[in-house]
């Protein structure tokens, strides 16, 4: 048998009610960070295509999706030249590893790509696929570069309360998601936390700029508190996305970057949402203004249209490693996935050909700043902040008082329902509502967004009032 073909099934997922949809998916499929038992009651809500910014589900209905899949999709649905890409990719070369002293061209073509839109520092990458297995690579990478250097006792990695990094064990020590924390033994060994540059729940009577001086000093009294000599690396969100896009003062960042140097600490930027054009600049460093020594990425870099990720590794390292490391004993079967690298290059020069960082620096992102500020005068809403194409909303009691509404109502929940009815998808964190549209929204389609979010405010605001929670 020289040519063994399979006949391609008609469409695979075509024509089922959405009710035998909802009853299969309930019955064999256990969906990540989900109350299995409650979503059984419920039964998701079946995602079928999309096109630009717009999702469609199995009823027809049209959804503005304001957070770009899991904040990846950077230029939108139903791009071809990504489509073409994975295509040919996968009938010329669908896999070869990295692992047998081989490479494949589109895992080379798209090293050299990220060099050259990186900050200079960056000229080596490590490839994963996912934003978890690149932040599980950081406590390999980090831990091996101070043990060539004769450091072995350098161990502690300091990450932050209310941080994301990943799902995987490594990931979620890492992040200080307390819920997570809460499961499976986490945090791993040497890895601690600092406390969040959150201005309103741990800034509120300072000066922002202050506040952010106070937050970074938080990460030096930790070194001091470990022992400078066992303190290896930090990690940190430029913006924290899953936390609820808390925009740190921009103090933060450069106060951080100067406790890092005094110590001779590693900087990681956790770019799994930032980077790609997320803040506006190519990663979220460049627009906070650190340089950092280790950066991950995943999610933008294929607009989440196949899975990849990895580790852009600076000079600093990446000399240690290749002049004095040896064997790396690390990797992942799909580090350099051609057809992942494939459509990985086709995104990048899409993002260039479109000028989607600039898109989102000089037009969208300081357009919606100035809508979402407009947001303020509404009663319910107590700060709202942007940064690029990131935004969110604090859903609040009471105004003048900056007071919040307790815990347990899940004010927020209320309100992510009603951007669930009202055909759009905004996310809720606490009571913090939250956006990250894609980089090729238009100003129009803005407009379009912000009179959605208007009128789901108003029906939150309206359910308030009916059960008497103000
Ligand atoms: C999503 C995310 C991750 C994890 O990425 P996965 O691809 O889900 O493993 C890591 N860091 C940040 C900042 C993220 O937002």
């Amino acid at each position: 048998m020289s040519n063994i073909t399979i006949q391609a099934p008609a469409a695979v997922a075509s024509k089922r009610s959405t009710r035998e949809w909802q009853q299969a998916d309930s019955a064999h499929f256990l969906h990540p960070f989900t109350d299995f038992a409650s979503l059984a009651k419920k039964g998701s809500r079946i995602i079928t295509r999309a096109e630009g910014i717009y999702l469609w589900d199995s009823e027809g209905k049209k959804i503005l999706d304001a957070m770009s899949g899991l904040w990846c999709v950077n230029v939108g649905y139903g791009q071809q030249a990504l489509i073409d890409a994975a295509t040919r990719q996968m009938k010329e070369l669908p896999f070869y590893n990295a692992f047998f002293q081989t490479a494949t061209p589109p895992a080379i073509e798209l090293a050299e790509l990220l060099a050259q839109v990186s900050p200079p520092q960056f000229q080596h990458v490590f490839y994963s696929s996912s934003g978890s297995e690149s932040n599980d690579t950081i406590v390999r990478m980090v831990r091996r570069y101070w043990d060539i250097l004769g450091q072995p006792e350098r161990q502690v990695i300091i990450g932050r309360q209310n941080g994301y990094h990943g799902s995987t064990m490594a990931g979620a020590s890492l992040g200080g998601m307390s819920g997570m924390h809460a499961q499976g033994g986490l945090p791993i060994p040497n890895i601690v936390h600092i406390d969040q540059p959150y201005w309103f729940e741990n800034g509120k009577g300072m000066d922002p700029a202050e506040f952010g001086k106070v937050a970074a000093g938080w990460l030096e009294a930790k070194i001091l508190e470990v022992g400078p000599e066992k303190v290896a690396a930090f990690i940190g969100e430029p913006v924290q996305g899953a936390g609820g896009v808390i925009v740190p003062p921009s103090t933060y960042w450069p106060e951080i970057q100067r406790i890092c140097d005094q110590y001779g600490i590693l900087l990681v930027s956790d770019e799994v949402i930032c980077g790609f054009g997320r803040t506006g600049r190519w990663f979220g460093c460049e627009t906070m203004g650190t340089k950092p020594d280790l950066m991950t990425f995943a999610k933008g870099v294929t607009s989440g249209y196949v899975p990849l990720g990895g580790v852009m590794v600076g000079d600093r390292v990446a000399k240690v490693l290749i002049e004095q490391g040896g064997d790396f004993n690390h990797g992942y079967t799909y580090s350099g996935h051609p057809v992942a690298c494939a459509v990985a290059i086709a995104n990048i020069k899409l993002i260039q050909q479109l000028k989607l960082v600039e898109h989102v620096r000089e037009d969208v992102g300081p357009y919606l700043a100035q809508q979402f500020a407009t947001l303020r005068d509404h009663p319910l809403v107590g700060s709202t902040e942007t940064c690029g194409l990131m935004g969110a909303i604090l859903l609040v009691k009471d105004k003048a008082k900056g007071e919040t509404f307790a815990g347990e109502l899940e004010v927020g929940m209320v309100c992510r329902g009603h951007c669930f009815g009202n055909g759009l998808i905004m996310r809720a964190v606490g009571d913090r509502m939250i956006i990250a549209p894609p980089l090729v929204i238009t100003r129009a389609q803005v407009d379009e967004m912000m009179a959605l979010i208007r009128r789901c405010l108003d029906l939150t605001l309206a359910d308030v009032h009916a059960k008497g929670w103000l």
